[in-house]
């Protein structure tokens, strides 16, 4: 199937920092023929895509020139390149929305979030998803079951990212697991880290309606710390707060897993603080570029210490896996759905960061 000229490639554009527009632009060619073009049906929003709209920026990555937003996707194929053979024109996907080199040396170890050279949907200066069509490798996209619908394909994205964070943190049958933050990330990790096999998991937020819905999702326990007293500096107050999940939650020395999804300072302190010796405490929330982290506390645990970004070998067919089986609700985390025509108004809603907004969807164009 071929595109006809008079067809176009309604495109939602971060044009510069705050400033979206619709565009209708070319429909995008295959680069090579490896390729997959995909009509896009449902695209989930996250926190990086807000920031960029807002803020124009996340990390090394600038906007400097105008960018389609959106990189949480699924839809169906429309045309695929001469040598595709994993996909045909029909196919519906999930679509995975970095495509790396795959030839530097962290692609060649597996570790391909690692790579300089992703290309990244809504990434400056790559395009995202939130237009018809998107054209991306296609061994980046995964055939998902008739059972699956879109939007479940479509968020099939931050089970990934859920996917990684409990890949990094090795976690095993049994072991007892304290998450900070009840958001998508934190849940969807609360949720892989179940199915990983955890015995115990213990949500952290400063959100009770969160933690309701966690508690009813994955969590074992939910626990809602308390302010800081007047006059009590951060660390000791960190200090109190690990000891009462500690108590409270029978974890006796401490968690064996501790994974913030918060990026907030006095979360990343009392998860230090609530790591048993020899365990492990991944990152994977991102706040403020610096914090005070109780450096010394994390030596004498004797604890590993890890970062975790974006997906890697392997995370992305596991991920499809957990929710074609059903032990990934995706599903319960949509709150509100848009028409692609009211994309802004997704974006605006998801910025507020009301009570009782979770996850927002757009539906593709028609
Ligand atoms: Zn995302
Ligand atoms: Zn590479």
């Amino acid at each position: 199937m071929t595109s006809t000229t008079t067809e176009i490639n309604r495109s939602f554009v971060l044009r510069t920092v705050k400033n979206v527009a619709f565009e209708d632009r070319p429909v995008p060619k295959l680069r090579d023929e490896h390729e997959v073009r995909v009509h896009v049906a449902q695209t989930g929003i996250c926190g990086s895509d807000v920031h960029y709209w807002q803020r124009g920026r996340i990390g090394d990555f600038v906007l400097n020139s105008p960018i389609v937003l959106g990189h949480e996707s699924s839809g169906t194929v429309v045309e695929a390149g001469s040598k595709v053979t994993n996909l045909k024109v029909g196919d519906r996907v999930a679509i995975e929305p970095g495509v790396p080199c795959r030839r530097c040396d962290y692609c060649r170890a597996g570790s391909y979030n690692l790579c300089n050279d992703t290309i990244f949907a809504a990434t400056p200066p790559w395009d995202g998803t939130l237009a018809k069509y998107y054209t991306v490798a296609s061994d980046y996209c995964y055939k998902i079951p008739d059972t699956m619908d879109m939007e479940e394909a479509a968020l099939v994205e931050p089970v990934a990212v859920a996917v990684q964070i409990c890949k990094v943190a090795s976690i095993r049958a049994n072991q007892t697991v304290v998450v900070f933050g009840a958001g998508p990330i934190g849940v969807l990790s609360q949720a892989v880290a179940k199915a990983s096999g955890a015995k115990k998991i213990i949500a952290v937020d400063i959100s009770q309606s969160r933690l309701d819905f966690a508690r009813k999702y994955a969590a074992d326990g939910t626990f809602l710390p308390p302010r800081a007293e007047e006059g009590v500096d951060s660390v000791t107050h960190a200090e109190k707060v690990a000891k009462m999940i500690k108590e409270e939650f029978g974890l006796g020395e401490g968690a064996d897993v501790v994974l913030e999804c918060t990026g907030a300072e006095p979360c990343i302190q009392a998860g230090v603080n609530v790591a048993i010796k020899g365990g492990t405490y991944v990152q994977a929330g991102m706040g403020k570029e610096n914090v005070v982290f109780p450096i010394t506390t994390a030596c004498i645990r004797a604890l590993t210490i890890k970062g975790s970004i974006r997906y890697s070998t392997g995370c992305y067919p596991d991920a499809v896996h957990l929710v074609a089986s059903g032990r990934v609700d995706v599903k319960s985390l949509i709150t509100n759905r848009f028409k692609f025509e009211e994309a802004e108004k997704a974006f605006e809603l998801v910025k507020a960061a009301k009570e009782g907004v979770f996850k927002v969807v757009i539906e593709g164009v028609q």
